[in-house]
């Protein structure tokens, strides 16, 4: 069962085609580092991809990076406008971005090996093609600056998540422009200002400029998606305006449905507000390992929520699930191989992540199981070890002995002098981590930590 947004109800998933799924996951934006809200909507998906390989559903998953054409509400471009300020070549700041992003991911067992990230700068082609599309078919006008879509001539503009059109100000996330026909109508392709030659601009057949931003996720991921797709979630930010804007302009495009679940995860606040990049108030990953805390303690207090209810950030909260994390891993240690999943755990344990991925429950089952002395401790590990491929919380990857809190903090301050090629501080650094009885070794997937 999964929350459709586009139904406001719980259904059974059913995929297009017998065993496969095809999902989209609207990716970031790249004028600045992820932050945990933002990792929050790719923990989320995870833990949805997962699911779905649990139930034996073969996943193509589709995350988008947007490296051009998210526009503000004066409708500037986010990317080329934060690269002016940092005088950057915009391709190398989206570049860095990507790269932590990317370091992020695989630090909270975001498991991307399969997947396929394409970048909006490298599929203008694409989107032209939907723009022209579109404007053959009557959906388009033209401004002073740009293409429009006309968001009166598609009929159920607004209908995920029952958007009611006649409230929308001008300006709250909807794009100003005093000659668009209606407020909600949004930028398909903007024209470059005369005489400002932009960093990323190509030629149109409307003239020289740079696509608006919906017009990348649909057409990215009817490109490796086909046009009618299963599954696509984002931030309950994204309903309104870019996952209406998608709806619309891709039927209207092709003039069938274009996908069948929309889910969304909800947001990560801090003191009361919406962690966001424009509002400054960030936390990032690094500031989480830099106290020598596991992000995977991050992931576990993610997955003590469902991935619909909104939660309230805490250092304490991090802090405490980082000692429940700790407890999780020495029990497992301490269990012996050999033994089989059990298979009513099994079942338990499936029925609450089929139920809208309801992690909270299959957490809560993980403890039953520890606690449970009528399971034998081996058949305990090997069940343990069944949840992990859907939790990930680094059971199967567990090094034989617990590393001290203040023996990884010093390591990822070692990583970053690395990084800053501070080799002298990297050295110094590795004798305070070996005079607490530990080695560092660094291989191409980063550092590796051993009792010596
Ligand atoms: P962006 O990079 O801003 O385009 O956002 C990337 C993803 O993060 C989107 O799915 C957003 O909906 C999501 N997101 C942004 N802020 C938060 C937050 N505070 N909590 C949870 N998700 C968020
Ligand atoms: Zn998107």
């Amino acid at each position: 069962m999964l929350k459709n947004t586009l139904s406001g109800e719980l259904e059974e998933f059913k995929p297009i085609k017998k065993g496969e799924v095809g999902m989209y996951n609207c990716g970031p934006t790249v004028y600045n580092y992820a932050h945990i809200g933002n990792l929050r909507a790719y923990v989320f998906s995870d833990i949805l991809k997962r699911t779905l390989k649990y139930n034996d559903y073969q996943v193509t998953q589709v995350i988008n990076i947007t490296d051009v054409g998210h526009l503000t509400d004066e409708g500037l471009d986010k990317i080329e406008e934060r690269a002016k300020e940092e005088s950057k070549g915009v391709q190398d700041m989206a570049n860095m971005y990507i790269k932590k992003f990317f370091e992020d991911l695989s630090e909270l067992n975001i498991n991307v090996g399969d997947t396929i990230f394409p970048k909006a700068s490298e599929h203008i082609n694409e989107q032209i093609e939907m723009i022209e599309k579109l404007e053959s078919r009557g959906f388009t006008y033209k401004t002073s600056d740009g293409i429009y879509f006309n968001t009166a001539e598609y009929i159920g503009y607004g209908k995920l998540g029952n958007i009611n059109i006649d409230e929308l100000k001008e300006g709250a996330r909807v794009e100003k422009n005093n000659e668009k026909k209606n407020m909600a109508d949004f930028a398909l392709w903007k024209f470059s200002e005369k005489g400002v030659k932009r960093q990323q601009e190509w030629k149109s057949p409307w003239g020289v400029g740079f696509p608006g931003w919906h017009i990348e996720c649909s057409a990215m991921s009817m490109k490796h998606l086909g046009e009618h797709f299963d599954i696509h979630t984002g931030g309950v930010d994204h309903i309104f305006p870019h996952h209406n804007n998608e709806i619309a302009q891709s039927e209207s495009a092709t003039g069938k449905a274009f996908v069948n679940y929309w889910l969304h995860g909800a947001f990560l606040n801090l003191k009361g507000e919406k962690i966001s990049k424009s509002k400054g108030n960030l936390v990032l990953l690094d500031e989480i390992t830099e106290k020598g805390l596991n992000p995977l303690s991050y992931r576990y207090w993610l997955l003590t929520a469902t991935y619909n209810s909104p939660l309230s950030f805490s250092w304490d909260a991090i802090e405490g699930t980082e000692i429940a994390l700790n407890k999780l891993h020495d029990r497992f240690r301490e269990l012996p191989e050999g033994g089989k999943i059990d298979d009513n755990y099994r079942a338990l344990f499936k029925g609450f992540i089929n139920n809208d991925l309801n992690t909270p429950k299959a957490i809560a089952l993980l403890w039953n199981l520890l606690k449970d002395n009528d399971i034998q401790p081996g058949d305990k590990k090997a069940t343990l070890l069944e949840f992990d491929k859907v939790l990930a919380l680094g059971l199967d990857n567990l090094s034989e002995v617990e590393i001290p809190k203040e023996v990884l903090g010093l390591v990822k301050e070692r990583e970053k002098a690395r990084g800053e090629k501070d080799w002298d501080r990297s050295d110094e650094l590795r004798n305070k981590i070996e005079k607490l009885g530990f080695g560092v070794k660094d291989t191409s997937e980063g550092s590796k930590i051993s009792k010596i």
